[in-house]
């Protein structure tokens, strides 16, 4: 699943590719993957014609002034009182190719054996084109993304934007507010609290591995076993491992891409995650992988205490 790392280099790349850019035609192949207005998704969704036809009309003609985020959720916001909310979720893509570009064929899940595709594939469930003839596809092999349309007046009201925790990359985010979010939850494990959106926003299994290693920490520590320089390893730890994720353009051990296509390359530089039944980089011993509810985590039983 995308984390922090990845949307914000979709975030850098988007934003630089289409603030000024006007929609000239959407394109809805898989109805459920979009939805008008702040209301939160029910699991099982259903296709709604009106809106798709709705949605397709308040985009046509709308040109695109930003392109940020919170925490995972892409926001692009447009001229018009409108912005589109995107969440990856597991496997959303957002593929980006100039009118020049648009015969290039790329590999969209991360296997070596996976074929070389052009555009559109039969994951490909929304298409933008703009008035320079460039396009901007969504991917979705699972299909738990979606695309969401609402107006500046709803978008304080929508739900997911607002039970995010604090950026973890924002000045803001001091040791202090760290230690706080520490003592509200001192018998929880340190990788389940590293990830728990509603404590810190934007990190998941891939970093939070990382961050406990980095930290030296294991990640089944409970938060009232860490002593002070424990403590104030794993806050040092977490802007470090993302903003190397992000210099990194992300990680593609999932099914992440770029905008362009191309694979991020923080996968090389993983100690931990993933890498179960490997020789640990530092020390050579080997790396174990424990389960947490339906989340696998990797550590170094000897580099980590
Ligand atoms: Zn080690």
């Amino acid at each position: 699943m995308p984390e922090l790392p990845e949307v914000q280099t979709v975030v850098t790349e988007l934003n630089r590719k289409l603030s000024g850019k006007k929609i000239v035609e959407v394109s809805v192949r898989l109805p459920k993957i979009v939805a008008l207005g702040p209301g939160t998704l029910p699991p099982k969704r259903r296709a709604q014609v009106h809106k798709v036809i709705k949605f397709i009309k308040l985009l046509k003609g709308q040109k695109i002034k930003s392109v940020t985020r919170r925490a995972k959720i892409i926001i692009i916001d447009f001229y018009g009182p409108l912005s589109l909310l995107v969440h990856l979720k597991m496997t959303g893509q957002f593929i980006y190719f100039r009118k020049s570009q648009l015969q290039k064929r790329v590999r969209i899940l991360n296997k070596p054996t996976a074929p070389l595709l052009s555009l559109p594939t039969k994951y490909t469930h929304v298409i933008f084109t703009f008035t320079d003839g460039a396009k901007l596809f969504f991917n979705d092999t699972r299909q738990f993304g979606y695309l969401k349309l609402v107006s500046d007046a709803e978008l304080p009201h929508v739900r997911e934007l607002q039970e995010f925790g604090p950026e973890p990359l924002a000045r803001a985010f001091s040791s202090q507010v760290f230690e706080n979010i520490l003592k509200r939850r001192p018998n929880m494990p340190i990788k389940q609290l590293l990830v728990d959106q509603s404590l810190i926003a934007g990190i998941g299994n891939i970093y939070s591995d990382e961050i406990s290693f980095r930290a030296k920490v294991r990640p089944a520590r409970r938060v009232k076993t860490l002593n002070e320089k424990e403590r104030h390893a794993v806050f040092a730890a977490i802007p470090f491992i993302l903003k190397k994720g992000i210099a990194a353009k992300g990680s593609s051990v999932g099914d992440f891409v770029r905008t362009d296509g191309s694979w991020g390359t923080m996968g090389k530089y993983h100690y931990v995650y993933m890498r179960a039944g490997q020789p640990c980089k530092i020390c050579g011993t080997m790396i174990r992988s424990m389960k947490f509810g339906a989340r696998t985590s990797s550590f170094c039983p000897k580099c980590q205490k």
